[in-house]
């Protein structure tokens, strides 16, 4: 125990366990440093399978939070480089401070509010929306991006569903339902605790 395969995380004891670090997409939660909003392990892992990095790609992580998409994209291969957007600077310096502690030097923080802050970034060949999906952000997107890329939004909220629905409709692309549940105390006994349902849309432009 208390060795570390991986070289970015010499030093950190994942779930305090000294076990090696997973290769697999879904890193524990706790080797982030997060204020709460973080896409947690389950739904992490299921958008960076639909993300579904190629060699050499560059992603928009639109709403990046904690960092942990970016990341984790990162982390999947040395070639892969990413641009994150966030409009609160606590959560921009945070993002900075995760990226540094996990080694991860191919990411840049945008401080800013998307779209207005895409104008001027590099095309990407994929994006992600994990905040600030809204009718402006879509019609942006949809003008701006070159045909190929592949775009992936995460709704929580009944008013972007409804905005993911209508675009589904429109565009077409894979709409999926993403709903767990996890095991917790529930008086003496355990019951199943549901996390709020995740539609994610995944689209090739
Ligand atoms: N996927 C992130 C969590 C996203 S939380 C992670 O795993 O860490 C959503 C984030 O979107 C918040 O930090 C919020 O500040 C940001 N946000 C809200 N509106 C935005 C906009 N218009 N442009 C960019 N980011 C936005």
């Amino acid at each position: 125990l208390g060795t570390f395969e991986h070289p970015v995380c010499v030093g950190l004891d994942v779930a305090g366990t000294g076990c090696a670090f997973p290769k697999a997409s879904g890193k524990p939660d706790d080797i982030f440093e997060t204020d709460g909003q973080i896409t947690k392990r389950p739904i992490r892992a299921l958008t960076l399978s639909a993300l579904a990095p190629r060699r050499g790609e560059h992603l928009w992580d639109i709403g990046g939070g904690t960092g942990s998409i970016s990341i984790e994209w990162l982390m999947c291969d040395p070639t892969l480089t990413a641009t994150t957007i966030e409009p609160r600077e606590d959560r921009v310096e945070r993002i900075r401070r995760n990226a540094d502690a996990l080694g991860q030097d191919r990411l840049r923080v945008v401080h800013g509010i998307a779209p207005e802050a895409l104008v001027d970034l590099d095309q990407p060949d994929v994006v992600f929306i994990g905040g600030g999906l809204s009718a402006e952000l879509l019609n942006w997107l949809h003008a701006n991006l070159r045909a190929g890329t592949r775009l992936v939004a995460n709704a929580v909220t009944l008013e972007s569903e409804a905005l993911l629905a209508a675009w589904h409709d429109k565009l077409g692309g894979d709409l999926l339902r993403i709903e767990l549940a996890q095991a917790a105390s529930l008086g003496p006994r355990r019951g199943w605790k549901s996390a709020y349902p995740v539609m994610q849309w995944s689209l090739t432009l």
